[in-house]
């Protein structure tokens, strides 16, 4: 494989998996590591802008595969990523190769991690404004729908008390009718 074909099967490598990330929570950072020692290769960090979100990743990686191998993820403690690389590595110094402790990573295409960070951002825009666009649709539905209520309530209201006056009236007739009606003899037995 020649120089480019690597970048070029490496970028697609990145953009799968960022997209894959994408889908957990906002992605802040994202880096692959070239080193080939045995608690490096093929590590991938990302740094969500939410903890719960990197959590949900990795209970969902976890179940995946890529390239028909299992994904094994898990949370990690390195929070400042400049400080876990190797600086030696980032001025084309470091004498132990792939084979170093410290992160050596492979840099993606600069234009492609333009991109796709853009479209992250893009697409988190675009979520904000119909989120908010259907909560204001939604308090405008529920403000219009407890007028509608208040309405109901208050022709509600004076529907029930009219008709409390019209029961208590006639149960006051219904007795009137009975005392009326009781033969005089037992009218003062009660
Ligand atoms: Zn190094």
């Amino acid at each position: 494989m020649s120089e480019e074909q690597i970048q070029t099967h490496f970028d697609d490598f990145y953009e799968d998996f960022f997209t894959e990330l994408c889908k957990y929570g906002e992605v802040e950072e994202m880096h692959v590591c070239d080193n080939v020692g045995d608690h490096l290769i093929g590590n991938v960090y990302a740094r969500f802008r939410y903890e719960e979100d990197a959590q949900k990743a990795v209970d969902n990686l976890n179940q995946r595969f890529y390239a028909g191998r299992p994904i094994y993820a898990e949370l990690s403690p390195v929070t400042d990523f400049r400080e876990a690389c190797c600086r030696q590595n980032e001025n084309a110094e470091c004498t132990r190769g792939g084979f170093c402790n410290f992160m050596h990573l492979k840099e993606v295409s600069r234009y492609l991690k333009k991109e796709l960070f853009a479209a992250q951002r893009n697409y988190l825009r675009e979520q904000r404004r119909a989120h908010r666009e259907r909560s204001e649709e939604e308090s405008r539905r529920s403000r219009s729908a407890s007028e509608d209520r208040n309405r109901e309530r208050s022709v509600g209201r004076s529907r029930d008390r009219s008709k409390d006056r019209d029961r208590r009236s006639s149960r006051r007739s219904r007795r009137e009718d009975r005392r009326d009606s009781y033969p005089d003899d037992y009218r003062y037995e009660y």
